[in-house]
């Protein structure tokens, strides 16, 4: 089994985990979030989303959140852009690369975008040429199963993958939005995803819905895949999908990464301090089990200095 040495983190929690809250979280503690999280040693944040106010009220400052955190060197930060004009407001707050989110179902698409699939690549190809230098990926959402027409078949992922590439698509990102992935399927799809297009970077970005996200993520990583979005706290949701959960967790994606021994670079304590901040103003405990257990040491050490056996069975 060869697994990568590295580990890429791309915190998606200030999208889609905020994106997820009713409550208008208030745009200093958003950079408060962001900065913290770059100062964690996160080198990737998908920091806002570019989508009308209407749809997602909690996005309606993007342009003031972009315009007010404190630029960390080395840290690229992301937008997620569902229209050309979101992409013109993206590059205006002067983000580092562009997201676009196109579901591989139909129906999921219409209701996620309002879009017909080709429609979407067509949108996608001018993003792409208004983008310029900037370096904009396609998410192929509800890659591993559509919350409307059930099982998704590899090859139309295949397929769509392919001309998303074809069309400019820098990076390649596959998410299980509706938590329905195995991982039997994941290694599948990543490996004939391989074969059709090797050299391409590709990334998961997984949903922890029924408990098997970081089984998933082990997957991945066992076929290549070294990239992968978590939320802080494990916060997010859907804002169209019933029962939705959040992403896999940054801290239970760190703790599995430094527990086999792979390289983060991103400070574990760091983040749950951010996880915390977002807890105190939420007034309700986020899902990460690592934020409430904490690590293997600190329970050690908790043990030591209760001079007590531990009596859990
Ligand atoms: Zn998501």
């Amino acid at each position: 089994m060869t697994l990568p040495d590295h580990v890429r983190i791309v915190e998606v929690g200030p999208r889609d985990g905020f994106q997820a809250e009713s409550r208008f979280i208030p745009t200093e503690l958003k950079v408060e979030i962001i900065e913290r999280l770059a100062a964690a040693g996160v080198r990737d944040i998908e920091a806002v989303s570019f989508v009308h106010p209407r749809v997602i009220p909690q996005m309606a400052d993007a342009a003031e959140v972009m315009a007010r955190v404190e630029r960390r060197p080395g840290v690229r930060y992301l937008a997620l852009v569902p229209n050309l004009k979101g992409a013109e407001r993206a590059l205006e707050a002067g983000v580092d690369a562009l997201r676009l989110v196109v579901c591989v179902t139909e129906t999921y698409n219409r209701n996620n975008v309002g879009l017909s699939v080709d429609e979407s690549l067509e949108l996608f190809g001018d993003v792409v040429r208004l983008a310029g230098d900037v370096p904009t990926s396609v998410v192929l959402a509800v890659a591993f199963g559509c919350p409307f027409e059930g099982e998704v078949p590899e090859d139309r992922v295949l397929d769509l993958a392919r001309r998303f590439v074809d069309l400019g698509s820098a990076e390649l990102g596959i998410a299980d939005s509706a938590g329905l992935a195995n991982p039997l399927q994941v290694h599948r799809l990543l490996r004939r995803l391989a074969e059709a297009l090797p050299g391409v970077p590709k990334w998961l970005h997984l949903h922890d819905t029924r408990g098997l996200g970081l089984a998933n993520a082990v997957a991945a990583m066992e076929e290549g895949i070294d990239t992968f979005d978590t939320s802080l706290g494990g916060l997010g949701g859907c804002p169209i999908m019933k029962g939705a959960s959040g992403n896999i967790a940054t801290e239970e994606m760190l703790y599995l990464c430094h527990e086999m021994g792979l390289a983060t670079g991103v400070d574990l304590d760091a983040v749950r301090d951010a996880s915390r901040a977002l807890e105190a103003f939420l007034g309700r405990e986020l899902p990460s089990r690592v934020l409430r257990a904490g690590t293997r040491e600190e329970l050690v050490a908790r043990n030591q200095n209760a001079g007590e056996p531990c009596r859990e069975s």
